[in-house]
Formats: C-alpha cells, structure tokens, sequence
C-alpha cells in the first residue's frame, strides 16, 4: 500500500524486466513510495499486466510496456512512451537478465550470444537511453537547478556471480562481470553530470529464475551451507537496496556495488577454519 512516507512522489521510474521476481517487488516499491512507474517486459504480457495491476489497486500510478532491452529501437520506444506519458525521468532501474546454461565444453555460440545480450548489450542500451534522457531534461530546463543532489539516477542488476566464479553458467557470469566493469566506467564518465551509477549484487533470491534449486529440499539445503545468514533472499530485500540507491539518501554514492547476499560473498567455507 502507498506508505506515509513516499520518498518517491512523482518521480518517473522505469523499471526493465518488472513483470517477475525482483523487477516486480522493485516496480511495486517504487510504486507505493509514490512514482510513476515504467513495467517493462519482453514477452509475458500477462505477468507484466499483473504488476501493474498490483501498482494501480495499491493507488500507484503506473504504464505497461513492452520492449526487448537487447533490441535498440525496442529500448528508444519504451523510452520515447515514457516521456511522451510522463514527461521525464528520474530512474532507470536496468534489472533484465537470464540465464542459459551449460557445461562449457557444449555451450553454443547462442546460448553465450543470447545472455550477453540481454544482461549486457541490454544495460548498455537502457544504460544510454538514460544518461542521454538526464542530460536533455538539464538542457531543456526553462530554469537553471540550484539543487546539489543528482540529477538522474541509474541502478544495474549484477550479482555475486560478479565475483564469484560459477562453472556451468560461464555466459552469465562473464555478462554480471561485464557489468562490473561496465558500470564502473559509465559512473566515472557520467558523475560530472551529476547523474549517479551503481548496481546491486543479489545473492541467492527466490524468484523463478533460480525456482529448480530452491523447489527441491536437498539443493535447497545445499545452497543454505552457502549463505552464512541461513536464509534465501527475497525480491523485497533487493527491492529497499535498489530504492535506498535511487534516492537522495545515498546522494554520495557513487560507482559501487552494493552486495545483498546473506553473507554469500563471505567465503563461507572457512567459517569453520577452512
Ligand atoms: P526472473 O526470471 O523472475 O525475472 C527476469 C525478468 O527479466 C523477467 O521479468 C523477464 O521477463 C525479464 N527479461 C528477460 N529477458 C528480457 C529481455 N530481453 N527484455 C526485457 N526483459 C527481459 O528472474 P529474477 O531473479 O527476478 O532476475 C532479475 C535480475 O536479477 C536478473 O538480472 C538476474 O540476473 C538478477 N539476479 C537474480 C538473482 C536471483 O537469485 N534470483 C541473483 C542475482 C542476480
């Protein structure tokens, strides 16, 4: 339900893969803290539609839209439909991602193409979309701002698997690597314009994309040795980490990656030892 507090209010956020998982909590978060916001998704109209029903029966404010982030003039669209229906942009939260995985030895050039694609070539175009955006409504503005806070702000979806080295999902973990790198630059690159950068880094979260290892009891049990805090994320726990980056709170938060993974990135092999 809208909060009193609605650190959000009016802002327009554009949320990419929000009809599932953590796209969908961070969609509905920034929605009952008062933006306007953009669900995006690729081919599940249904789903897509669910968030946003979700949004509009808490009192939100919300639009539909459908775009493949690895398909540019898909990305400019969705984009352009924002404006055109809200006049501006606050945040990007560039969240899309899957996975195809495979032993290395028989991964196909179109299992690695496909998940650059969409993790990679798709943060760069929504990434762009978004920086080009910030700099044009500075641009355009009919009076000069005298406020110090930032101007837009950008938040990836990376994960662990940005540091953590994960045999059998070689595309995904270069793609979250890449990412890295990726936002790091643009950060550096984009600061001066007062626009802010930074990704969060899920550990493991129950969503569908990970459903077969925690909808079976004894991968369930094994991937709990690998989280010190004992329990598996939730798209809720992402979703207060994504606002807290967009907002004026982490004003001085620049090209970092915030790590929300129960511990995961702890080595937790040597808890006892090693
Ligand atoms: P999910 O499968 O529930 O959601 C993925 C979303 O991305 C869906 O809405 C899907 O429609 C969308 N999507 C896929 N391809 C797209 C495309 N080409 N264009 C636009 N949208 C597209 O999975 P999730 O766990 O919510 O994953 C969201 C992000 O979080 C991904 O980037 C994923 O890598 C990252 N992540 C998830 C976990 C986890 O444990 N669940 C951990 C670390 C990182």
């Amino acid at each position: 339900m809208i909060g009193p507090e609605l650190k959000f209010k009016d802002q327009v956020v554009i949320v990419t893969g929000s009809s599932s998982g953590i796209g969908k909590a961070c969609a509905i978060h920034f929605a009952n803290q008062g933006a306007h916001v953009v669900v995006n998704y690729s081919s599940n109209a249904e789903e897509g539609q669910n968030t946003l029903d979700e949004i509009l029966s808490n009192g939100g404010s919300g639009i539909l839209v459908k775009a493949d982030v690895s398909r540019e003039e898909e990305v400019l669209a969705m984009f352009r439909e924002t404006i055109n229906k809200f006049g501006k942009l606050d945040v990007l939260v560039s969240n899309a991602g899957l996975q195809k995985d495979s032993p290395f030895l028989e991964m196909t050039l179109q299992q690695w193409q496909k998940v650059i694609d969409v993790n990679l070539t798709g943060m760069f175009l929504t990434c762009r979309a978004a920086a080009r955006q910030f700099v044009s409504q500075v641009e355009n503005a009919t009076e000069p701002s005298h406020s110090e806070l930032s101007i837009g702000k950008i938040i990836l979806m990376s994960s662990v698997h940005d540091v953590i080295p994960w045999a059998g999902h070689v595309n995904y973990a270069a793609s979250k690597g890449g990412i890295m790198m990726f936002m790091k630059s643009i950060s550096q690159e984009l600061a001066p314009h007062k626009i802010r950068v930074n990704s969060v880094s899920p550990g493991a979260i129950k969503t569908p994309i990970n459903k077969e290892v925690w909808s079976d009891p004894n991968k369930y049990n094994d991937l709990l040795n690998l989280i010190p805090y004992k329990r598996i994320g939730t798209p809720q726990d992402v979703a207060k980490a994504v606002a807290w980056l967009a907002s004026d709170d982490s004003d001085y938060v620049n090209g970092e990656t915030l790590y929300i993974d129960g511990g995961m990135t702890l080595y937790p092999e040597f808890a006892d030892n090693g």
